[in-house]
């Protein structure tokens, strides 16, 4: 007998999942239904069907439909979830929705109808006039009763036609529903996002044996056509009879001899499942040149792990310009070949138009491309391709990680240090390590490369944890760059003047324009001037919403806050005071991009940063202008850091990369060592050798000096003495745990009720520092004061931290005011 209830995980904010009855409704684990909760409709994750009846009180509902007949999350995937849920304390419903990017497949539908109290109320305002509605917002009014008016016939009515009926707006609805006159539904459903195309299709008769004998041109049984008409049905027969409408759309003839032709039955439209076509791509031989003695080792080592079957973690060390990627390309091919599937993971920026092309010259339609610039319904069907096993391979960022691939055997983390890997909002996963777990359950391997490896793999791989592979040295034996490092204090004392370019640098580049070759030049701040100050009160122009300074940027002639998006004329007085003594300092990558146009006239000066860059597009164009030698100069932000290989590329100058360094952060140095590193590797891959003109306040600074002499070893021994010392990752795991609310009273309040409780209850082994206020105070309005957690044992943080969550609800902190961020990346 088919079992009677299923658990749900739902996506709610909340640490429990939810029992429905089944009711015949063809419910599988590990399947989506749609399930009633509270007012709402919602989608969920089926986890386990059962037959234990809750107690007699408890009244179920049922489930509404059944979406899948088979598994959308197999047993691996739903398990990976929990270990997610448990692991980031995140509310499990959630993770599975963070899973699954199948959102194209529910589709949100409420409707309203009149109430009897809305009749009513209808029926009074036509008797008694206005002369009662005086009191409130006439305007709002009318709105109220247009709804009413449009629903009074009693019918139920979605929402997307009622506001294009009367034009009102969601606040209108709310407000309506709150005082009952109208009543809320929500009809949400399933929905089919496959993509179809319609397909024109010839509807000639059988050849009769007459037309066969005779050979004469069969006319279509609708009569005679004239020449358009006969154009569409020549090319159809030509083609067997069926093509697809956009392509009968580029003959020359009008759009409607198409409909003509079917209303005559001559033609009829079918709409059929589109097939999935690769975009069209010039083929490239990325992965056919000979190997370094290094890189064969690596694939060797690689294709050994997986031929294995058993869990083994790599770290791939590689300075850059070593050929990494070559590597990962030839390993995937490798597991494609034997029959099985990989994925490949990304950076946030790594996924460029061309890195796609170069991925389906090599894998052709047994690739899946996840990027951020797909729409809901191409995420669903890439995401399906994979679950059927039509693509074998996943290539895409941070949530990639999760792509349905059939036989996984090979996950690969490229840049793995990158922070795009880590989600800022629940659940708040690291992909790399979500990666380490996935593999492990599949005995499966998993490979970490970088050049610059963070802390925590780097340790792992010392220690034994993982194996360590190297790349040493770059492709065809080029250099790594010589790294001059100009002292900006010296710099200001010889000149009397603050500058941005030193002397050295305006050489450097004068030279490079000269030779015709080509330069970078990293700002690590975007915007035109870094903030904006009174000179008479001192203040700075901060953002409404956080306690951020606001930048300016002169082309857009706004202020803008770069943690929120908030905008601001520039305003011609002191906010504060009223003086006129406003003064724009600091610099940001527009300003640098004048400078540079007022020191090299002639130079053709490109700008990379969030400003330029809105989209995949916008980077590859930038990219290929600089990579065809059309801009001399490229300046911009860690963006140009990024594993581009711009062969003309002889020079890169960093200004200002080290301000970083100043930062209350413990990962300040590494994150400063990684830039550094990443940047100065841009320089020098081609055949000409490159050189690196490192402006810096801190010439001393480990992270600089061992940057600038390309020791990666030294760089990882020191830093991690300070991490023992400080009992700081690799060494302890962190936990941030933000208290955070609109109301600066309601947020020192929560942290003083969980400051009480840490300081109350026992929790050994476990550091807890705070309450304190988090170095950004106020973000996106919300005041905000953080406790930090360090400890030596994961799993004794994280059942503080559970422990911490239920003392929490008890003493009604709602959960959405309380942010755990398990392996903080980022505390401020
Ligand atoms: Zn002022
Ligand atoms: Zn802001």
């Amino acid at each position: 007998m088919s079992q009677q209830f299923c658990d749900v995980a739902l996506p709610v904010p909340l640490d429990t999942t939810f029992t429905y009855k089944v009711d015949g409704a063809p419910v599988v684990a590990g399947g989506r239904v749609i399930v009633p909760f509270r007012e709402k409709r919602l989608q969920g994750i089926v986890l386990r069907l059962h037959d234990e009846a809750p107690g007699e009180n408890v009244k179920l509902k049922s489930v509404i439909a059944a979406l899948d007949s088979t598994p959308v999350l197999d047993e691996g995937l739903l398990a990976l979830g929990t270990w997610i849920a448990r692991y980031y304390l995140a509310p499990l419903g959630e993770v599975y929705r963070c899973m699954l990017p199948l959102g194209a497949e529910f589709k949100q539908v409420v409707a309203y109808s009149i109430s009897e109290r809305g009749t009513e109320a209808l029926y009074q305002s036509a008797e008694v006039g206005s002369s009662r509605r005086s009191h409130l917002d006439p305007e709002r009014q009318m709105a109220e009763y247009a709804v009413l008016d449009y629903l009074a016939e009693g019918e139920l009515v979605r929402e997307a036609t009622l506001r294009a009926a009367t034009g009102t707006t969601r606040e209108t609805l709310r407000s309506l529903v709150a005082k009952k006159w109208i009543v809320r539904e929500d009809l949400s459903t399933a929905r089919d996002a496959r993509r179809t195309m319609k397909i024109a299709s010839l509807k000639e008769d059988e050849p009769s044996p007459q037309d066969a004998n005779d050979g004469a041109c069969r006319e279509p049984r609708a009569g005679k056509l004239n020449a358009n008409q006969q154009k569409i049905v020549t090319h159809l027969r030509a083609a067997e009879g069926r093509l697809p409408v956009d392509e009968l759309r580029q003959l020359s003839v009008p759009k409607t001899t198409l409909a003509t032709l079917v209303r005559r039955g001559v033609v009829e439209i079918l709409e059929e499942p589109a097939a999935f076509a690769v975009p069209a791509m010039k083929q490239r031989n990325t992965i056919d040149f000979p190997f370094t003695p290094a890189q064969q080792q690596a694939l060797e080592r690689m294709n050994r792990s997986v031929e294995a079957r058993q869990f083994q973690a790599i770290l791939l060390h590689g300075v850059t310009g070593s050929g990494k990627t070559a590597v990962y390309l030839a390993a995937m091919r490798q597991v494609l070949n034997a029959g099985r599937g990989s994925i490949l993971l990304v950076p946030e920026i790594g996924l460029t138009p061309r890195v796609a092309a170069d991925l389906y010259g090599i894998f052709g339609e047994q690739v899946a491309i996840l990027h951020s610039s797909l729409s809901d319904d191409e995420r669903a069907e890439q995401w399906h391709r994979l679950s059927r096993g039509e693509a074998r391979i996943a290539v895409g960022t941070r949530s990639a990680v999760f792509a349905p691939v059939q036989d996984l055997a090979l996950i690969i983390v490229d840049e793995e240090q990158d922070h795009s890997y880590k989600q800022d909002e629940a659940p708040r996963y690291h992909a790399r390590d979500v990666a380490a777990v996935r593999a492990k359950g599949l005995k499966a391997t998993v490979v970490f490369g970088s050049a610059t490896p963070s802390l925590e793999s780097y340790h792992n791989a010392i220690s034994g944890k993982y194996a360590l592979l190297r790349l040493p040295d770059r492709v065809q034996q080029r250099p790594l760059p010589e790294v001059e490092l100009i002292d900006m204090r010296e710099e200001f004392q010889a000149s009397g003047k603050e500058h941005l370019l030193s002397r050295r640098l305006i050489e450097e580049v004068t030279l490079r324009i000269e030779r015709g070759e080509q330069a970078m030049i990293l700002l690590n701040r975007r915007g035109y001037s870094a903030f904006v100050m009174c000179r008479a009160c001192g203040d700075t122009i901060q953002c409404r919403d956080c306690a951020i300074a606001l930048t300016h940027h002169k082309r857009e002639h706004k202020l803008m806050c770069h943690y929120c998006g908030y905008q601001q004329a520039i305003p011609k007085v002191c906010p504060k005071c009223g003086s006129d003594y406003v003064q724009f300092l600091g610099t940001g990558s527009e300003k640098l991009e004048d400078m540079l146009h007022a020191a090299f006239p002639t130079a053709r000066i490109g700008r990379m940063d969030r400003d330029t860059v809105r989209g995949h597009h916008d980077f590859e164009r930038i990219l290929s202008a600089f990579t065809a030698g059309e801009l001399d100069l490229l300046v911009g932000t860690q963006m140009i850091a990024k594993g581009h290989d711009v062969h003309g590329v002889t020079l890169v100058g960093v200004v200002g990369a080290d301000t970083a360094l100043s930062l209350p952060d413990f990962r300040a140095a590494e994150r400063t060592f990684q830039l550094l590193t990443q940047v100065a590797g841009r320089a020098g891959r081609g055949s000409s050798p490159g050189r690196v003109v490192l402006q810096t306040y801190f010439p001393e600074h480990y992270a600089v000096q061992f940057a600038a002499h390309h020791d990666f070893e030294g760089f990882y021994e020191k830093e991690l003495r300070f991490r023992g010392w400080m009992h700081y990752p690799p060494f302890t795991s962190v936990a941030n745990v933000i208290v955070r609310s609109d109301q600066q009273e309601l947020a020192l309040r929560y942290a003083g009720i969980l400051g009480k409780w840490f300081e109350g209850e026992r929790h050994e082994g476990v550091r807890v520092m705070g309450p304190a206020a988090a170095p950004i105070i106020r973000l996106k309005r919300d005041y905000r004061y953080h406790f930090l957690l360090k400890s030596a044992s994961r799993e004794r943080l994280n059942s503080l931290l559970r422990v911490m969550l239920r003392h929490a609800a008890e003493q009604h902190v709602p959960r959405s005011n309380l942010v755990v961020d398990v392996d903080a990346i980022s505390l401020l």
